[in-house]
Parts: structure tokens; sequence; C-alpha cells
């Protein structure tokens, strides 16, 4: 029979094992705990940290993204003048005996064969003769203005899509015309023409 002292190897072991946890001194097995906690605590707190970056960077992307996209339609919503280097010799409402009627539009004088650019982006909806027009190109805009571009030397593009400031034709003198320059017309919405250099001054662009 075993003595009641308790003394045996077992219980001298369960003592041992139990002696730093009742006097709260580390032991190898209690500091591997400790180790075991930390690193398991460090772990998490890594994790988080890496869940917090990778947060950021898609928040920050996706701000990124969205201030692009934001740039990209200023760019494309734009409004430009038609040519450089130009002198106004009529304007809109003028009278006399080049037009059936009133002037519809706006004439920037300009030597043959100086770039005419579209004024935003928008699509190539004609390019073609008509008449007094002479070349004309019409292009309907992303707001669902229309603006044509007359008497034009040659077409540099007769259909798609154009961006604001696209050289679109050459200024030219055809159709009923006694020089060369550009008669642009606006028509909002492609309905009746209006005033173009109170229309571009309206949306920001002095002529
Ligand atoms: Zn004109």
């Amino acid at each position: 029979m075993p003595h009641a002292v308790g003394s045996t190897d077992s219980d001298g072991l369960n003592a041992i094992a139990q002696r730093p946890q009742q006097s709260g001194q580390p032991t190898e097995a209690g500091a591997l705990d400790t180790l075991v906690a930390a690193e398991q605590s460090l772990a998490a707190e890594t994790g988080e940290v890496a869940q917090e970056a990778h947060t950021r960077i898609v928040e920050q992307q996706r701000i990124e993204a969205a201030e692009a996209a934001a740039r990209a339609e200023r760019e494309a919503k734009r409004w430009l003048l038609p040519v450089d280097n130009y002198r106004i010799t009529a304007g809109f409402g003028a009278g006399g005996s080049m037009w059936s009627n009133r002037h519809t539009g706006l004439d920037f004088a300009a030597p043959t064969g100086t770039e005419v650019r579209s004024l935003s982006s928008g699509e190539i909806i004609f390019a073609g003769y008509d008449g007094p027009y002479g070349n004309k190109i019409v292009i309907r805009h992303w707001d669902g203005t229309e603006t044509w571009y007359c008497h034009l030397s040659r077409f540099v593009l007769r259909s798609g899509e154009v961006a604001p400031g696209e050289v679109i034709g050459r200024v030219g003198s055809t159709g009923n015309s006694t020089g060369p320059h550009l008669h642009l017309e606006v028509h909002p919405d492609g309905g009746d023409p209006v005033n173009p250099r109170s229309w571009l001054e309206d949306h920001g662009v002095d002529v």
C-alpha cells in the first residue's frame, strides 16, 4: 500500500509543476505559454495591422480612381475655341448680301489650312458638302449641343468620336465665301442656331 504522505514520484512532479503557478514565478513551461500567447497576440495584431493597411490601400485606390474619373470627365467636357489665331469678321445676326437672311454663325478669319478643332468631345454626325456652307462638319456634343464648322478646305476627320480640341478639318473658303474663314454655328439640342460668341462665353470661353 502506498504511504499517505504524498511523496510518490508523481505527486512530486505535480508539486513541481504546480509550484510556479502558485508562486507566480516563470518556469520554462510558463515562459513558453507566455511566449505562445505573445506570438498569438502579435499575430493577431499583425493581422489587424495588415488588414488596416489593406483597407487603407483599397480606400486610397478607390479615391484615386474616383479622382481620375472626375478629371477625365472634366477633360471631356471642356469647351475650347475652334481656331487658335483668328480675327472675327462677322458676328451672329449680321445682315448683308452674303446671307439669304441673317448671319447664323460667327466667322473666324484665318489663313487657309489653319487647323479647325472640335469645341468639345462629341461625335461627328455629318461631314460633306452643303451648298452655301461648303465643306461642313457637324458634331453632336455630350450635352446635346450641335456645332457646325463650315467652308473647310479639307476634312481631317469625317466620322467617329472626337475629343475637345481635336483637329477635324482645315480652314478654307468653300461654298458661299469670299475669303478663308471658319463659319461656326451653335445649335443647342440640335435646334435653331444661337449666338456662338455669347454661347461660348456662357461656357467659359472668351472669343
Ligand atoms: Zn459665317
